[in-house]
């Protein structure tokens, strides 16, 4: 009998080691396509799973010292080659018998932080720090990796009691939500009948579950350039095209977006650089900005505005701007029943002791448009949240996870397989 609860720990103190950011994640997609072989799903990889239109926030310049990094490191060629230089990985399983089609997410990506080297943290102590400088799991996607291959390993352990298909998405990037379009847009989870996808930790310690938090908040992520004319600035400032001073503009002028009366909305632009000597018309300037709110329709009136905002500038300044969509999530509500289904798992869960039907998320996870995308095409879809005590906040160089709570995450998934999917 294989020893779940090991596996667990095991596997996500080697994903530990090894964290990559978003859309880098060659190792470790080779890591879970492996062991996903092994068990007899089919691995899919590549434009099987990523619709390459739909991919936000990649950089070719990492992807292509990711790949070398991986291959260092042992990861076959033959899998990398499979990839075509995008990441994650679909989990495939046909029982064989007449059912649902049921589908999973599980996100894989880092934080860009250097894990502490505090000899009291966990990692340290035992030996499973992180071995690639300035990056961490530091939001625990290890654990949601290691969860899901475990939830792999068992369903095709227990595949003559079940019946139906098992879809188990390994997404990459979810870090400024730029990963889940391109796997929703390629359809490879449109056939789904259900859907199901957690959060470790965050708003929950261990022995807690939250069956449906609520709040997750739509948001679209920008790259704005503005390009203008260089020129000298004592001799003839009239012949320059001035885009930082357009850049700075734009800045107060979106502070300033009149707020929404039908909901919560944000905004931040959270860097604004350019310029390139100080006796020097600034012919360049780069912002990146986010918009949130509570509704698509609320997050669209601010994006809208933002960009009315970079056209009215533009013009007035005489530069030209390119803006490049970096990331997006919707908004999301769990079905009902869906909800319901996971509050009755977890009270036959062993360890699970509090029940918490909802609470309030308080941010954004891409994890809504895999969610609303089934929903879409009439399948039901649930995002949870498994607690785990922690040490330090989620994104935190001392973040670390109460490893005694992976088994009360991973027996809430084989309890909602055998519920959905079982014979
Ligand atoms: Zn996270």
């Amino acid at each position: 009998m294989t020893d779940y609860v090991k596996q667990l720990i095991e596997q996500r103190r080697e994903l530990h080691q090894w964290p990559e950011e978003g859309w880098t994640e060659f190792w470790t997609t080779a890591y879970i396509a492996k062991k996903l072989r092994e068990w007899g799903f089919e691995a899919l990889l590549g434009t099987k799973i990523i619709e390459v239109k739909q991919v936000f926030g990649r950089s070719q310049k990492l992807v292509d010292q990711a790949i070398k990094n991986a291959l260092n490191r042992g990861a076959p060629k033959e899998i990398i080659d499979e990839m075509e230089g995008y990441t994650g990985c679909v989990g495939y399983l046909d029982t064989g018998r007449p059912g649902p089609t049921t589908a999973f997410r599980f996100d894989i990506d880092c934080i860009v932080v250097q894990e502490t080297d505090n000899p009291d943290h966990i990692p340290n102590k035992l030996g499973f720090r992180s071995q690639h400088d300035g990056f961490m799991h530091a939001c625990g996607h290890d654990t949601h990796a290691s969860i899901g291959l475990t939830l792999a390993h068992w369903i095709s352990e227990h595949k003559d009691q079940l019946k139906g298909k098992f879809k188990i998405v390994f997404q990459p990037a979810e870090e400024g939500v730029r990963g889940a379009s391109a796997i929703a847009a390629s359809g490879i989870i449109d056939d789904a009948n259900y859907f199901f996808g957690s959060h470790i930790s965050f708003m929950a310690n261990t022995g807690e579950i939250v069956a449906a938090p609520y709040g997750l908040l739509c948001t679209s992520k920008y790259d704005v350039d503005f390009q203008g004319k260089p020129a000298h600035a004592g001799k003839e400032p009239n012949e320059g095209r001035n885009a930082l001073a357009a850049a700075c503009n734009a800045f107060v002028q979106m502070m300033g977006i009149a707020r929404h009366g039908g909901g919560m909305t944000r905004i931040n632009i959270g860097t604004l650089s350019g310029g390139t000597g100080r006796n020097v018309i600034p012919s360049v300037a780069h912002m990146a900005l986010e918009v949130r709110g509570e509704t698509s329709s609320i997050n669209d009136y601010m994006a809208q505005n933002v960009m009315d905002i970079v056209e009215g500038v533009s013009k007035s300044f005489g530069v030209t701007y390119k803006v490049s969509q970096m990331g997006a999530a919707v908004d999301f509500v769990n079905d009902k029943d869906m909800s319901d289904l996971i509050t009755d798992v977890a009270k036959h869960v062993e360890g699970i002791n509090k029940i918490i039907p909802d609470g309030n998320f308080g941010g954004s996870e891409d994890i809504s448009i895999l969610g609303r995308r089934v929903q879409e095409h009439g399948g039901k879809a649930a995002f949870f949240i498994c607690g785990a005590d922690r040490k330090a906040g989620h994104h935190q160089s001392t973040f670390d996870i109460d490893e005694g709570a992976l088994k009360q995450a991973l027996d809430m998934y084989t309890g909602i397989v055998e519920r959905v999917n079982g014979k």
